[in-house]
Order: C-alpha cells, then sequence, then structure tokens
C-alpha cells in the first residue's frame, strides 16, 4: 500500500539513487524527442551542463563523426522497432576531447504497447577501452614477432614458407619466373670460436641489414632460413637477374669489411650462394625447387666458397 507520504519518499530515494550513481540516466520524450532528464553527472563526465542537453540533436552532435552515423541509425531503427539496445560510442566533451561511453537503452511503452519514450544509462567505459585497445597493440605485438627473427629482425622461417606458397602460386598462375638465393656465411663456425659468440651475433645482424638493402623490389622478400643461412626471395626475376642479385649480394658482405682471420676462402667474411630460378608449372614441387638451391650452395662450398652457383 502506497500513501502519498511514501510516493514523496520513494521518488526522493529513487532520485538520489540516480544521482549518485556513476551511470547516467537519462529519459528522452518520444513524441518530441527532447529529454526529459539527464542526470546531473553528465556535466562532470562531459563537461556539458544537463540543461544544454535538449533534443537528440544535441545527443548526435556531441559524438565522434566516425560514430556518429552507424550509432545514430542504429538507436533509431531499434527504438523504432521497439527493441532494448546498447551502442558504444566516443561522446565529445566541453573541452573537445571525447570520451568512450556505453549507452544502454530500453523502449519504454504505454498501456497501448506504443512507444512513449527511450530510457537510459549512459556508463564511462574509457578505462575499458583503453584496456582493450592496449590488448589489441599487444596482440599485433605478438603478431609481428612469430614472424620475426629474434637477433636479426628481419622475417623468420615461417613467414618465408607462407610468403614462399604465395609466390609459387603467383608465378605459376602467371607464368611468371621466380628465383630463391641461399645465402650462407663461410666458415662461420670459426667465426664464432676466434671472435665469441656475441660478436657472432653482430656479425649476423650486419649480414642481414645488407642483404635486406641489396634486395631492391618492392616485393623482393628476405629472411632468416635458419642459423648462419638466408634466402632471399626475388618474384618475377628470371635466373639472370637473380644471379647479377646474387653478385651484389656477396660484393656488398664482402664490402663490409668484417676481419675473418680464420677464413680459408677470404680474411674478410664472406657468403656462399646457391641459385634458383623457375617458371613453376604443375609437374613442379616447391620444396624439389628449395632443394635445388640448397644443391647450388652445396656447389658453391665444394669449389671454394665466396661464391654464386647459379
Ligand atoms: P661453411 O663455410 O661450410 O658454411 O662453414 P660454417 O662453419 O659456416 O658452417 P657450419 O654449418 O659448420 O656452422 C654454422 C655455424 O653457424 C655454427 C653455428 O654455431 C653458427 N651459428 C648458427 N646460428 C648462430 C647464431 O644465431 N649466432 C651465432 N653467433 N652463431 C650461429
Ligand atoms: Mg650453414
Ligand atoms: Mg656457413
Amino acid at each position: 500500500m502506497s500513501s502519498p507520504i511514501s510516493d514523496a519518499t520513494d521518488s526522493a530515494v529513487y532520485k538520489t539513487l540516480l544521482e549518485s550513481t556513476k551511470a547516467i540516466p537519462w529519459k528522452i520524450d518520444w513524441a518530441t524527442m527532447k529529454f526529459a532528464y539527464i542526470g546531473p553527472q553528465i556535466e562532470a563526465l562531459l563537461g556539458w551542463t544537463p540543461e544544454s542537453w535538449v533534443s537528440v540533436e544535441d545527443w548526435a552532435t556531441r559524438m565522434h563523426p566516425e560514430d556518429r552515423d552507424w550509432v545514430v541509425n542504429f538507436c533509431v531503427s531499434q527504438s523504432q522497432s521497439g527493441v532494448d539496445h546498447e551502442a558504444d560510442y566516443r561522446a565529445l566533451t566541453k573541452d573537445g576531447d571525447y570520451v568512450w561511453i556505453r549507452d544502454v537503452v530500453h523502449v519504454a511503452r504505454n498501456e497501448q504497447g506504443e512507444v512513449e519514450a527511450l530510457i537510459g544509462f549512459m556508463f564511462d567505459i574509457s578505462e575499458r577501452k583503453k584496456t582493450e585497445q592496449e590488448l589489441i597493440k599487444l596482440q599485433k605485438e605478438l603478431e609481428t614477432l612469430s614472424y620475426q627473427d629474434g637477433l636479426t629482425g628481419v622475417a623468420n622461417r615461417r613467414m618465408l614458407d607462407s610468403i614462399l606458397d604465395v609466390e609459387w602460386l603467383n608465378a605459376r598462375r602467371n607464368r611468371q619466373p621466380l628465383s630463391v638465393l641461399l645465402i650462407d656465411i663461410d666458415y662461420f663456425k670459426q667465426y664464432n670460436d676466434r671472435y665469441g659468440h656475441l660478436q657472432g651475433d653482430d656479425c649476423l645482424r650486419s649480414i642481414a641489414q645488407t642483404l635486406d638493402t641489396v634486395a631492391s623490389r618492392p616485393r623482393d622478400f628476405l629472411a632468416r632460413f635458419g642459423g648462419e643461412e638466408f634466402m632471399l626471395v626475388l618474384p618475377e626475376t628470371d635466373g639472370k637477374a637473380a644471379h647479377a642479385v646474387a653478385d651484389r649480394c656477396r660484393q656488398a658482405i664482402l664490402k663490409l669489411q668484417i676481419p675473418h682471420a680464420a677464413s680459408d676462402a677470404s680474411q674478410l667474411v664472406s657468403i656462399s650462394v646457391g641459385v634458383a630460378s623457375i617458371i613453376p608449372d604443375h609437374e613442379c614441387e616447391l620444396a624439389e625447387f628449395i632443394e635445388s638451391a640448397d644443391r647450388k650452395l652445396y656447389q658453391a662450398k665444394l669449389e671454394g666458397r665466396d661464391r654464386v652457383v647459379a
């Protein structure tokens, strides 16, 4: 049973409750599309006074332009169909910043079932969005890391395998030549033994950086193949052009003039390169193609190192 006194008390209690919660309550009259109420907390959050929220236009205008169209269209259509809904968007503050808001909307109807008002709560979700964005950033970093060789920063074997698959199919479809260079540092075990493993790591990094600058076309792709071996993938490059790139690689490494007193091939760090080129058809296997580069590399080693075999 309710008395006028307890009604008044109740509404005071509700008002206190509504205005002390962090969520910001509001009500829009459906017929006029004007705010019947908005909690005073809105001013603390966005800087706009409650009185300045007159109609839905004020709500739409104080929204990030990238969010506005879809949020307004979504909320209007949901409300017209009488469906409760929620939307996340960036609300404009009086200072010109944006705050992420979740607006949860209830469609209130009269006894005839007609839409009478929209009643909702705005929640400040900027902290949650920040966490979400940080997680997305971390995820991206992780993806990069999982495709990147930790020591040299060039692509790792996993990335290489994906690129090779793509370029192989591409070359076969477009009947274009594809070349790969398999590059191996000469007497690198001796280098480590002589200069230490850390200096060996430095040497690997310099070589990776240098090889990366030799391959200049946009789809040329360098990866660490394993240990002290690198692979350069050269799409749309025939055997002759690939041979020329391999020579440039060999010379660029010698030009670094990294001393290697324990090398029998040269007194400087040098590389051997196996070159393989192909226009793949349906008979050819990618693995077989890579093996052919490996055989050329082996031959370069047998022939004395510091050389290219194509
Ligand atoms: P070859 O001229 O026949 O290629 O002789 P090599 O000594 O270079 O070849 P081998 O395969 O015997 O040795 C490769 C060496 O590369 C041994 C290994 O310790 C070294 N190596 C592989 N990965 C790394 C690395 O990440 N850092 C360092 N410092 N050395 C590495
Ligand atoms: Mg090797
Ligand atoms: Mg080697």
